[in-house]
């Protein structure tokens, strides 16, 4: 995203919408480019008096910022649209979790913080190594040069975005030291992630990722979210 230099009146009524706070006043608004996820909202809320915003067509790899930020976006490969399938948020509509597996989302970044694609391949390659099976049709999945190690592409890792997010099975045994694990990989990454898991309930109604939770000291929240990693950005009057 830019701003037309010519047309700014440097009103200051875009600055609050910005998720990444990327936009300051100078003579103009400026944006600051490395900030911007080109996620729209500052041209989509209509709040400039005099249109001065402009989204120019990015090439790749800067391209993939507004496929994973803009909601109204389609990633071209995948046909998906904004970050993941959000398969299990929808509850599994299409039957693609089985019976001794459990599915597992780690979902990246928020308004305010956003994410950098190295961030996602730290954790994308230490889930790897405990056996993930990362879902084909997810858009980062689609960013990685080998899904045996979780290894993205050298040229998207510092790419920023809003939010991405990670999908793939793990056998149910392996769910404990996925958990165990992500504790530590969350105080090397530079942003949130929240962790989300799915699996098949018994004939009895019993949830088999219920013991495993139990036994670690896990709550089980359903349609719950922890986030792990960094708290939201200091603002300016924090302590
Ligand atoms: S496109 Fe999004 S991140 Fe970039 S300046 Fe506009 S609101 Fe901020
Ligand atoms: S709302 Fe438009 S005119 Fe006002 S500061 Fe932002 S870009 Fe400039």
């Amino acid at each position: 995203m830019r701003i037309d230099d010519n047309k700014c009146i440097a009103c200051g009524a875009c600055l609050p919408v910005c998720p990444m706070a990327a936009i300051t006043l100078e003579d103009v608004a400026v944006i600051d480019h490395d900030e911007c996820v080109d996620c729209g909202v500052c041209s989509r809320s209509g709040l400039c008096p005099v249109n001065a915003f402009v989204q120019d067509e990015s090439e790749w790899p800067r391209s993939l910022r507004s496929v994973f930020s803009d909601p109204t976006s389609t990633h071209a490969q995948t046909g998906v649209p904004g970050r993941g399938t959000e398969e299990m948020k929808t509850n599994d509509v299409t039957g693609v979790f089985k019976p001794g597996s459990i599915g597992i989302a780690l979902e990246f970044g928020r308004p305010g913080i956003g994410t950098r694609f190295h961030d996602v391949d730290l954790v994308a390659q230490a889930m790897a190594k405990e056996g993930a099976q990362f879902r084909p049709e997810n858009p980062v999945t689609f960013l990685m040069e080998d899904t045996a190690t979780g290894k993205l592409r050298e040229d998207v890792l510092n790419e920023k975005v809003l939010s991405a997010i990670i999908e793939f099975t793990v056998p149910i045994e392996n769910l404990k030291s996925v958990l165990a694990i992500l504790p530590n990989v969350s105080q090397q990454v530079q942003t949130v992630f929240s962790v989300e898991c799915i699996n098949v309930v018994e004939p009895d109604g019993s949830v088999p990722m219920d013991k495993i939770l139990e036994d670690m000291g896990i709550a089980r929240y359903p349609n719950g979210k922890t986030c792990l990693g960094l708290g939201r950005r200091p603002v300016e009057g924090d302590n």
